[in-house]
């Protein structure tokens, strides 16, 4: 069961939720996501219906609505809650006017008291919810603050600090909704059915029903209900949804598209590939949910500080309520009230706000420029990048890869061997092996399907056909095999010393031919690789070609570090020495055949991912898109979290140790308390953090 949860504005409530839905009989697992306000229930079959869990929320006073549920009526939860909340602004002015120009008690008493009635009826709700609980949050804290008003006869500070609280609840709730949206903007740029072609005729879909193998018709103008491959048809489309890239991409037949991106002019026909929870959109709305999982280290630090700060000073307030009065004779009502005002600064509020919201509004904000964060622990580390290890192939290199001659050894012909070499790239992932099949493909060269494809990560690949094995990969590769290649040493020699790429082609016993592979860098390599050096960060490329044409890139592109003919295991060796020598490492690598390095870094990126599953898995941060300029863009938004986080941190730390220490002279009253102590701070927070998701920052 899946929902989405309404109210639900603070870390606090998420984790109640959590408990209180656990707590129902027969329920097995709860998943609640305070960034995107869902609850996800797993329970066993017929023990619990979705009716009580919504009864379990809503006695708890938040509000519920099952996934794909239209959204509830005009009046929603917030809605009232902005209704009691405004009721009680005015109820508490009226009572103002009554007390200070009237003077009258029969209209400033009832109407505080209704001030109160109405604006704490949420926060009753929830704070008696929270005491039955044995759970200690500032609904309770306001509960207690009101009653201790009451009684010392403050009934304008209590009508007061409960609708401040009322209005700092409801603007929290505005603005998390906000950063919310970001989040779930992705999702809903995937339509919610697919027009599909079945039994001859068109026919509207549900999404989730649309079957692998269904053609799904895709006019102009309309977005790309799944991911799918072009069937006939061509046009341009916007994939923005998922690459962050604003430049429409050509698709014609054979293409892949993706759902939840926007077809151009022209008319597409899409074979669907994938089933709508495998798309790629859904993955990425899956992943930046699981990324709360993966808190950010400020974030593990503040809740731990909370976890003592909120008994240490409910502690101080409970003995400045009395101990004045029974030490030294002080009178009551005035340290009780102190007392009191210490009580709601006791909550952590903006302190406990301040890391998460930085870092939802951050990975949305990264999320909408095509770059991934797998949690905020990747985002922090990211600040503190100090080296960069780039993996050559597919990441550095791949504007145009191009097959640029085949020699054919004794015996063959040119298309013998690309056909060989066809057969055996046909089903590898690998950069080059795309160079190959156009080649074949240019070439009209039918190749065959073959059995038993291996992958020899970093090294080459081979399949069986017929009852012959084939294999095309780097001599080093098939030197390892015990073939001898004296014959052709020169040869190779030569042309990777032009900076060319040899893949040989060959069987178990006799080799037949050699291709050679340009591999131009990306164009913006290399502006990539100056904008590290600019912010201090050292860059080295690791890769397994060989080394002549390792140096012509580095030196091309201005790496001065790097090594060549390595194995993926010196890779790993590699990540560990750099890591050693310079600090935080991140390594960046297509996500395909370097998953082993990417995992061991500090900081593991995958890009161009959108079209490769597997490397959407791969790595803590993924670039959906092909360019590494994001590489760039996804340092500065670490540092710049970092910064935010660092700043909110200090802000709501300082303001409150200010007002704990103005509480003793009697400078701050409950409603300065609130006012400063949680509106003002949580708004400055949210505030702050929202920055790092503004369209000036994202889009540069
Ligand atoms: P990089 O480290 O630069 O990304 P890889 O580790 O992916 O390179 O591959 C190292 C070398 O292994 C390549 O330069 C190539 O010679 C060979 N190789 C790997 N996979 C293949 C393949 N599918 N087809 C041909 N050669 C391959
Ligand atoms: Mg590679």
């Amino acid at each position: 069961m899946a929902f989405s949860v309404e109210g639900m504005d603070c870390i606090e409530c998420a984790r109640k939720i959590e408990k209180a839905v656990l707590a129902l009989d027969g329920v097995r697992q709860v998943r609640v996501s305070y960034t995107l306000g869902k609850l996800q229930v797993e329970a066993d079959r017929g023990m619990v219906a979705e009716d009580d869990v919504g009864d379990v929320l809503r006695s708890m006073g938040y509000g519920l609505r099952s996934e794909g549920a239209p959204m509830e009526d005009f009046l929603s939860l917030r809605n009232k809650r902005l209704l009691v909340t405004i009721a009680s602004g005015v109820l508490l002015a009226i009572g103002a006017v009554g007390e200070f120009i009237l003077g009258d008690m029969l209209v400033y008493l009832p109407a505080y008291g209704a001030a109160i009635v109405t604006g704490g009826y949420y926060i009753a709700i929830r704070g008696v919810a929270s005491i039955r609980r044995l759970y200690l949050d500032m609904n309770v804290l306001m509960i207690i603050a009101v009653v201790g008003a009451v009684l010392i006869r403050s009934y304008e500070e209590a009508a007061s600090i409960v609708f401040l609280f009322s209005l700092a609840e409801l603007l929290e709730s505005y603005s998390v909704a906000r950063t919310r949206r970001s989040i779930s903007q992705l999702l809903d740029f995937a339509p919610r059915t697919a027009r599909l072609l079945r039994e001859g005729k068109e026919q509207s879909v549900d999404v989730t029903d649309v079957r692998v193998g269904d053609v799904a018709i895709v006019r102009p103008g309309e977005r790309i209900p799944v991911d799918g491959e072009v069937l006939q048809g061509e046009s341009s489309v916007e994939e923005s949804a998922i690459t962050g890239e604003s430049i429409p991409a050509t698709k014609k037949e054979g293409d892949a598209v993706f759902g939840g991106t926007l077809n151009g002019s022209g008319t597409l026909d899409v074979r669907v590939t994938k089933r709508f929870e495998d798309n790629v959109i859904s993955k990425i709305v899956r992943l930046v949910e699981e990324a709360e999982a993966n808190k950010a280290p400020s974030e593990r630090l503040v809740d731990r500080f909370a976890r003592y700060y909120t008994p240490v000073v409910i502690a101080i307030a409970v003995a400045t309520m009395f101990l004045p009065t029974l030490v030294f004779g002080q009178p009551l009502e005035e340290w009780f009230y102190r007392g009191l005002v210490l009580l709601v600064i006791s909550c952590p509020c903006a302190l406990v706000l301040s890391t998460p919201v930085s870092v939802v509004s951050a990975i949305s904000g990264g999320a909408r420029r095509g770059v991934l964060f797998k949690g905020g622990l990747f985002l922090e580390r990211m600040a503190d990048v100090k080296v960069v290890a780039f993996d050559k192939t597919g990441t550095l290199t791949s504007g145009r890869t191009v097959v640029e001659d085949i020699v054919p050894f004794d015996g063959y012909s040119a298309r013998e061997v690309l056909k060989v070499a066809a057969s055996a790239e046909n089903r590898s992932e690998h950069h080059l092996a795309r160079a190959v099949m156009e080649r074949a493909r240019s070439e009209d060269i039918e190749f065959e399907e073959g059995t038993s494809f291996q992958a020899f990560t970093g090294k080459g690949v081979g399949i069986q056909i017929l009852d012959r094995i084939v294999y095309a990969g780097s001599p080093q590769f098939f030197r390892e095999r015990g073939i001898d290649l004296s014959e052709w040493e020169e040869l190779i020699e030569k042309r990777t010393t032009a900076g060319a790429t040899v893949v040989l082609v060959g069987g178990e016993e006799e080799m037949m031919g050699l291709l050679t592979i340009r591999d131009t860098p990306r164009p913006e390599a290399k502006e990539v690789v100056h904008g590290l050096k600019d912010m201090g960060v050292a860059v080295v490329m690791l890769t397994g070609d060989a080394a002549p044409v390792a140096e012509k890139v580095a030196r091309e592109l201005g790496i001065d570090e790097y090594r060549a003919g390595m194995l993926p295991e010196d890779k790993l060796a590699a990540v560990d020495e750099y890591r050693q020598r310079h600090g935080t490492l991140l390594m960046v690598g297509d996500g395909i055949n370097d998953a082993p390095a990417l995992a061991k870094a500090d900081v593991g990126m995958a890009m161009g991912v959108a079209g490769t599953d597997v490397a959407l898995e791969a790595g803590d941060v993924a670039l959906m898109g092909d360019d590494l300029r994001s590489l760039l863009f996804s340092i500065r938004l670490g540092r710049a979290a970092r910064k935010v986080i660092k700043q909110n941190i200090a802000t709501s730390l300082l303001v409150k140790l200010a007002l704990t220490i103005l509480v003793f002279p009697g400078v701050v009253t409950l409603w300065i308390a609130i006012l400063v102590g949680d509106l003002g701070v949580s708004l400055a927070v949210i505030l702050n953090a929202l920055r790092l998701n503004r369209r000036s920052f994202t889009r540069t």
